[in-house]
């Protein structure tokens, strides 16, 4: 396997740069924030389905989307919109009725978009984190994963590839402590489109450099090993954004070449990360 030109490591940065500022300047115009949620989701999807063709991992993942796929991102959208109109609706009735003490309303407002956007990543991913490790084991929250980790490719597409009660998960995760601490819906939607484009972009079949990105950030190259079935027994790079909480709680895996027959689930209907290693432990008793 080529390594990526040196120059690629500059894709990451740029690209990340380009989608917050690129998205808090269409909000701060004062657009409607469905529209641009929209329209910086679908750039995002098509600049990196472009990416892929340009610079593959593996030509062989370049196949076309799945019509599944397709569906799921359409209605994953209608179910990020319709969570985030009944969060506010039901926030605004708390604070009527006085339920919701002021003591919380301690969100960072002064500061600009993007910056309220970091702290609304920070505080949804440790919720992510807890939920993804969660879901990787028996029950309902892996009937719903399941969905994710099917697929024996990685890209694009697969990161909205999501069970809707899913979807809910990882767009609670930031959506309600956001709003809960008095956020206003622009800096949740912001984060919201951060977040998306870091779904989009780690299940990317992408070959660029990410040296230095991968110590920091949820990366194509951190994140296929996620996927990866030699990674499964152990459960490893749970972070959607970041890898901070991957790190603290000994998750993290270093990025390593990952073949293109090496994505997918262990064994039929099995749960990958701590199911399996659940499994081990009652065949070693
Ligand atoms: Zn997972
Ligand atoms: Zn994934």
């Amino acid at each position: 396997m080529r390594s990526p030109p040196r120059w690629t490591w500059l894709l990451f940065p740029t690209l990340t740069f380009a989608v917050a500022a690129g998205t808090a300047a269409l909000i701060e115009r004062g657009l409607p924030l469905p529209v641009v949620s929209t329209v910086s989701l679908a750039s995002v999807i098509l600049t990196v389905l472009l990416l892929e063709r340009v610079s593959p991992l593996h030509a062989g993942w370049n196949r076309r989307p799945e019509l599944g796929d397709i569906g799921l991102l359409l209605l994953n959208r209608g179910v990020d919109l319709a969570l985030l109109a009944a969060l506010v609706l039901g926030l605004e009735r708390l604070e009527r009725s006085g339920l919701l003490p002021s003591a919380l309303r301690a969100w960072p407002s002064a500061l600009p978009l993007p910056a309220q956007a970091a702290v609304g990543v920070v505080c949804g991913e440790l919720v992510r984190y807890a939920l993804h490790r969660a879901s990787h084991r028996p029950g309902a929250l892996w009937a719903w994963h399941v969905v994710h980790h099917q697929p024996e490719r990685m890209y694009a597409l697969n990161g909205p590839r999501l069970h809707p009660a899913n979807q809910l998960w990882v767009s609670a995760a930031h959506g309600v402590p956001m709003l809960v601490l008095g956020a206003e819906v622009r800096a949740v939607v912001l984060t919201a489109v951060v977040t998306a484009f870091f779904v989009v972009l780690q299940h990317a079949n992408v070959s660029l450099s990410f040296s230095g990105w991968n110590q920091v950030f949820a990366t194509p190259d951190v994140h296929r090993l996620h996927h990866a079935r030699r990674w499964a027994a152990r459960g490893v790079n749970y972070g959607i954004v970041i890898v901070l909480f991957d790190r603290l709680f000994g998750t993290y895996a270093a990025a390593e070449p990952i073949g293109e027959s090496d994505i997918g689930l262990e064994g039929e209907g099995s749960a990958a990360g701590d199911v399996a290693s659940e499994a081990a432990a009652v065949v070693v008793k």
